[in-house]
């Protein structure tokens, strides 16, 4: 008889946007002429530039004739790509080789799958509040115990707080795997180079692997904050690196992303480039290769003009973050984040739940936002807003807030 993993059965609660939809659509349903603005979800909205769309045509119209026809791609990616990557972090001083770089689909299947080369004992540390795909991910494999009181047995909480500026220091306990998130979904907080130092000296005293997660990297403007973890001497030996084209070019429905495996990186009973094997051998089996029509825009991105075009989007977006932020501190409330990150971290006023103010801000304003508590238990008491939007849209919810929102 099949049985079903029951792993799945300790996952806690619904997933946090099918709450959010669910509100919502009460609300929309209760208030018929009401217009919801939704400033909640991180996805993109503004069109791709010329450029990327030259190149995805590109690989389109490649597939058109005999001579330049391709099928099945090299699982680890196209050797051009790879080595596009290598360049983009040769650019900011930091030496990855193109054996080193594998291109995936985008950064939330790489997150689960690269747990598959790592023993199912392994304890993982992540910071809270955290974007859900760490936790979940792991519950359903197995690694963790019971959900209880708002969090999971044998998980390590990394609180991040008002106090430490929502970058916690490594954990007191040990962890075998340490997920981080810089710039942070859900706070907007951003690392600094001494934070991760703390981690990677963590990493290599405990022999513990850190799973960096580098998804938002290129909405740092500060120049002194790291936008990879390989900034950082010695985390060649103890970090894995996922990134992704998602939020720097637009690519959230065109999916590319890529995920360093440093041939330095060793764990217990391996030698240096085994594990760098151990995930060519699982990508080998379980992965044909990224799309090779996307995998041409992802050249085009990475080129000159790719690049330009992307970071105006880029600042776009942060323009937006800016509006959002300036116009929720004229009103008092406490605001983080929104400066080297796409997202705004709200301190609920009044010490109210997040999804009281959930409710207050769609009721009163019609906006649309995401319960800080949804991302972990260190989340309760606070609310994202994210940057990503039209414009238009955007200022309107903005002076909706400034207009109706009673604190
Ligand atoms: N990592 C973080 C922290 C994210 O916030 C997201 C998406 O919102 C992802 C990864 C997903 O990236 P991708 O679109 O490449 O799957």
């Amino acid at each position: 008889m099949a049985t079903i993993n029951t792993n799945f059965h300790k996952l806690a609660g619904s997933y946090l946007f099918a709450e959010i939809a669910k509100r919502t659509k009460q609300f929309a349903e209760n208030n018929p002429s009401a217009t919801v603005m939704r400033l909640g979800i991180g996805n993109t909205t503004e069109p791709l530039p010329s450029s990327i769309i030259k190149g995805l045509s590109l690989g389109v119209q490649k597939l058109a004739s005999v001579a330049t026809y391709s099928g099945y791609g090299d699982e680890q990616g196209d050797a051009r790509l790879r080595l596009a990557l290598a360049d983009f972090y040769k650019n900011r001083g930091i030496t990855v080789l193109e054996q080193e770089i594998f291109i995936s689909d985008g950064a939330k299947p790489e997150l689960p799958n690269i747990q598959q080369i790592f023993g199912s004992n392994n304890v993982i540390a992540v910071q809270d509040p955290v974007y859900p795909v760490y936790v979940d991910s792991n519950v359903i494999a197995g690694r963790t115990g019971v959900y209880t009181n708002g969090r999971y047995k044998k998980i390590v909480y990394m609180p991040c707080t008002q106090k430490n500026g929502f970058v916690p220091m490594p954990p007191k306990e040990h962890a075998d795997l340490i997920y981080l998130c810089s710039p942070n979904n859900p706070t907007g907080a951003v690392a600094t180079k001494k934070q991760l130092k703390a981690f990677v000296d963590f990493a290599i005293k405990h022999k513990s692997v850190l799973i960096f997660d580098a998804a938002y990297s290129e909405f740092i403007s500060d120049k002194t904050l790291p936008r990879s973890i390989y900034e950082i001497p010695g985390a060649q030996k103890c970090a894995i690196e996922i990134n992704s084209f998602s939020k720097m070019a637009g690519f959230t429905g065109v999916r590319l992303g890529w995920t360093v495996i440093p041939l330095e990186l060793v764990i217990e009973k391996t030698e240096k480039g085994e594990v760098n094997k151990l995930w060519n051998r699982r990508q080998t089996t379980m992965f044909n290769g990224a799309s090779n029509i996307v995998q041409e825009g992802g050249l085009a991105v990475l080129s000159k003009e790719g690049q330009r075009e992307c970071k105006k989007i880029i600042t776009y977006y942060m323009e937006n973050a800016k509006i959002i932020k300036k116009a929720l501190e004229k009103l008092g409330l406490t605001v983080f984040g929104g400066e080297n990150a796409p997202y705004i971290w709200i301190k609920t006023p009044k010490n109210m739940s997040s999804w009281e103010f959930f409710d207050k801000l769609l009721n009163e304003t019609h906006v649309v936002g995401t319960p800080g508590s949804g991302f972990g238990p260190g989340g309760e008491g606070y609310f994202r807003l994210s940057a990503f939007g039209h414009r238009e849209n955007i200022e309107k919810a903005v002076q909706s807030i400034q207009k109706n929102l009673k604190i």
